[in-house]
C-alpha cells in the first residue's frame, strides 16, 4: 500500500516528464511516419504534405520522411530565386504563438539527444564565458548561410548564366545548404548511406577527408550530448538559431515568482537542472527565456520545490 502511494507521488512529481517523453516518442514516430508504415498494416500518405511544413530540420532526401523541415525549404526556394513569404510567415506564427515549445517536446533531434542525456552520467556543465562563446557558433553557421545563398537565388532573376557557374561551384551546399549544419541529415541520411557503404569497400574508401571530417564531429556530438544535455541545439542548430531570434517577442515564456523564489544561494535547482545551462536566475522576473535559449521543456518548473516558475502566455 505504502509503495503503491510511493509510485503515485513519483508519477504526479514527473509528470511533466512523463507527458514530454510520451509526446516526444509519439512525435518521432508520426514526423518519421514511414517507421508507423513498417510496422502497422497503415497507410499514412495524408500526413506528407503536413510533415513538410513543420518546422523541423529533416532534409527532402530523409528515407525516413518524405519531407523536409521549414527551414530546409526556407533557404532551397531562395537558393532557387523565389523568397518563400509564407514559409516564413508560417515560421514566424508557430514561434509568435508556441516559442520553443517544438524544441522542447516534438524535434526529433531534440528526442535523440534527451535519450543520449537520459544515460545515467554526472552532467557537465561549461564555464560561463565558455558557454556564451558556444553559444555564437550557431548564429556564425546561419550568417553565412544567408550571405551565400540569398545572392545566388538574386542571381538566377538577373543573370542565368552567372547563377549556373555560382550553383555549380558551391556544389552539395546550394542543393541543401543548411544540410551542412543539420544533426538530422547526419543521422537520418548521412550515417545510413555509410553504414551501407562500409559493406562495398572501395565506396567506403573513396571517402574524403571532408567526410571523415563530417562522421568525427557528428559523432562526437552525439557522444558529447550523454555529458552536455542539448549539447547540438545549444551551439550548432541552425532552427535554434532562428527561433532563438524570435523567441524574445514570443507571447509563451516562463516566469518566476519573485514571491515564491528563495534564490541562487538557498536553492538554485532550476539552474542546476535545466538542460540548456540557463542562467534562469539572472533573469528578469517578469519572464524569461535565457536570451532566446529556453526550450520550454519545463524541467525547471517540474523540480523546483517552492513552484516558483510558471508559464505565461501574452505579451509583457
Ligand atoms: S528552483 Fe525555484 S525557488 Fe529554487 S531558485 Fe529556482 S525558481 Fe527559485
Ligand atoms: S529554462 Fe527551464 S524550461 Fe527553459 S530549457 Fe531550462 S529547464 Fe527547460
Amino acid at each position: 500500500m505504502i509503495s503503491l502511494r510511493f509510485k503515485k507521488l513519483k508519477i504526479r512529481e514527473n509528470s511533466i516528464t512523463i507527458s514530454r517523453r510520451i509526446i516526444q516518442i509519439l512525435a518521432f514516430l508520426i514526423i518519421n511516419y514511414i517507421i508507423l508504415e513498417a510496422i502497422l498494416p497503415i497507410n499514412l500518405l495524408s500526413l506528407e504534405g503536413f510533415s513538410k511544413v513543420l518546422p523541423i530540420l529533416n532534409s527532402p532526401r530523409n528515407p525516413l520522411s518524405k519531407g523536409g523541415g521549414i527551414l530546409e525549404y526556407i533557404f532551397f526556394s531562395m537558393a532557387e530565386g523565389v523568397f518563400p513569404f509564407f514559409l516564413i510567415a508560417v515560421l514566424l506564427l508557430v514561434l509568435l504563438f508556441s516559442n520553443r515549445f517544438f524544441c522542447g517536446w516534438i524535434c526529433p533531434i531534440g528526442s535523440i539527444q534527451d535519450a543520449c542525456a537520459a544515460i545515467p552520467t554526472k552532467k557537465k556543465k561549461f564555464k560561463i564565458q565558455t558557454h556564451k562563446t558556444l553559444l555564437n557558433i550557431k548564429y556564425v553557421f546561419i550568417i553565412i548561410t544567408i550571405i551565400i545563398i540569398f545572392p545566388l537565388g538574386i542571381t538566377k532573376n538577373a543573370n542565368i548564366l552567372f547563377y549556373i557557374d555560382f550553383k555549380a561551384q558551391l556544389g552539395t551546399f546550394a542543393d541543401q545548404p543548411i544540410g551542412f549544419f543539420s544533426l538530422s541529415e547526419f543521422i537520418f541520411v548521412y550515417f545510413p548511406n555509410l553504414v551501407q557503404n562500409i559493406f562495398l569497400p572501395a565506396q567506403f574508401g573513396a571517402l574524403d577527408f571532408g567526410g571523415y571530417l563530417i562522421l568525427f564531429f557528428y559523432l562526437s556530438i552525439i557522444v558529447l550530448s550523454v555529458w552536455y544535455p542539448r549539447i547540438y541545439c545549444r551551439y550548432i542548430c541552425p532552427f535554434a538559431a532562428v527561433s532563438s531570434a524570435v523567441s524574445e517577442y514570443s507571447f509563451l515564456k516562463l516566469a518566476r515568482n519573485p514571491v515564491k523564489c528563495v534564490g541562487r544561494s538557498e536553492c538554485g535547482i532550476c539552474e542546476d537542472v535545466c538542460p540548456k545551462q540557463i542562467r534562469i536566475l539572472d533573469e528578469p522576473f517578469d519572464f524569461f527565456t535565457g536570451k532566446g535559449e529556453c526550450n520550454l521543456c519545463l524541467e525547471c518548473k517540474e523540480k523546483c520545490p517552492y513552484d516558483a516558475i510558471d508559464i505565461k502566455f501574452g505579451s509583457v
